[in-house]
């Protein structure tokens, strides 16, 4: 028998809360189905509210045990009422992302058919793309939170930083993930999305981009400055598969392809180092409407499912693949037939409807 994957689980605030156990309902009916073990979860108390009440951002030994689990679940974190003293955002989870080196952001873009479509072209339905963005360095390396600006009266400097030894492995995980993409008949191509013609940082992106490249013939690529591909992605969204970007890059464009392809709620998110891998939704806690039964839990479900993905690799079984499909297959259908109707499309269904409806078509039942 397959040994159960080991997780760590941080529901932290608000909606994160109510994501997490949908999450877990669906991955653990999918789990079943396939005949796999049920996961071996681990909850860690940290966030927003654990900090109002303890001072403390994570509990006693999180960070450990998140570094001996097979894979991380967070559901949310950080509440706009509670900051630390200095104003800062409560953020343990961005201490995960440097401690375990969780270079490769990977966010999905995908057009569900009845989930909203912002452009008016019936190709828009055809939008699946990834936005792969690096998470630990790029003109983030010296953001506030890490006190590496140089600050004066007169000036102040961000340092925009690209390192060879973390362009090398991000690059190699866009061309692997292509390769993945292509085995079950999605685009296998990717485009370095830069500004080489402006910044030397860029140029070095690149040139490592051309470099790994070299190592993966059967990949398609191309090029494109980010002013353009922004443009690209509101006139022809359908054309591309994945975009390698820098951090500040990414952090733009993917919620301005998220955007494309109905809101908050359906946006995925896993974040890969070489050991380490985090899987969250990629909204906020949503405190406006917390504890309501109104969030949609379909970006957490769907993060759930990339980390059954990982976990088969992880683990050498396949049957998570299969686990992780199931899950899918299960939200692309219940769109076709109008069966998902979340709250945040205007729909009827709150919460544990929209995961009721996941879980039984997972299981089977529809
Ligand atoms: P953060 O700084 O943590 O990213 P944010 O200020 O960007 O948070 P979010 O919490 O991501 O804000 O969400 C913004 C708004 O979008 C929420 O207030 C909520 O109304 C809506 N929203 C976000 N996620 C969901 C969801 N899963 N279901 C329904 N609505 C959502
Ligand atoms: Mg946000």
């Amino acid at each position: 028998m397959t040994r159960a994957a080991q997780i760590t689980l941080v529901p932290g605030d608000g909606i994160g809360v109510d994501v997490t156990e949908a999450t877990m309902a669906v991955v653990g009916a999918a789990l079943q189905r396939c005949g796999l073990p049920a996961l071996e979860t681990r909850k860690i108390d940290a966030g927003a509210a654990y900090f109002r009440e303890t001072g403390q951002d994570i509990q006693l030994g999180g960070e450990e045990a998140a570094g001996q689990a097979d894979a991380i679940f967070l559901g949310a974190i950080g509440l706009p009422s509670v900051r630390h003293a200095d104003g800062t955002e409560i953020s343990p989870h961005l201490r995960l992302r440097d401690r375990f080196e969780l270079y490769a952001g990977v966010r999905p873009v995908k057009a569900y058919p009845n989930a909203p479509q912002r452009l008016a072209d019936a190709r828009a339905a055809g939008i699946d793309l990834v936005i792969l963005r690096e998470s630990t360095e790029g003109l983030f390396y010296s953001a506030a939170v890490h006190g590496r600006s140089q600050i004066s009266d007169t000036e102040v400097r961000d340092t925009l930083r690209i390192s060879r030894s973390v362009t090398e492995r991000l690059h190699r995980f866009g061309f692997r993930l292509a390769e993945r993409r292509l085995a079950r008949g999605k685009g296998g191509r990717v485009t370095c999305v830069d500004k080489a013609n402006v910044f030397a940082s860029m140029a070095f992106f690149r040139r490592i981009f051309d470099e790994v490249k070299a190592e993966f013939p059967a990949i398609a690529t191309g090029y494109n400055y980010v002013d353009a591909q922004a443009l690209d992605l509101v006139r022809q969204p359908w054309d591309f598969d994945i975009l390698v970007m820098e951090n500040m890059f990414g952090d733009i464009l993917s919620d301005l392809a998220g955007g494309l392809v109905g809101g908050m709620g359906m946006a995925a998110c896993g974040e890969y180092g070489d050991a380490h891998a985090l899987f969250q939704p990629a909204h906020g806690s949503a405190p406006d409407i917390m504890g309501q039964d109104k969030a949609n839990p379909l970006a957490a479900i769907l993060s759930g499912a990339m980390m059954l993905d990982y976990l088969s690799e992880r683990l050498g079984v396949a049957g998570y693949d299969d686990a992780a499909q199931l899950i899918e297959d299960a939200v692309q259908a219940g769109f076709e037939a109008n069966a998902l109707r979340p709250m945040e499309f205007g729909g009827d269904m709150g919460t544990r409807a929209v995961t009721t409806e996941v879980t039984a078509r997972v299981q089977g039942g529809k």
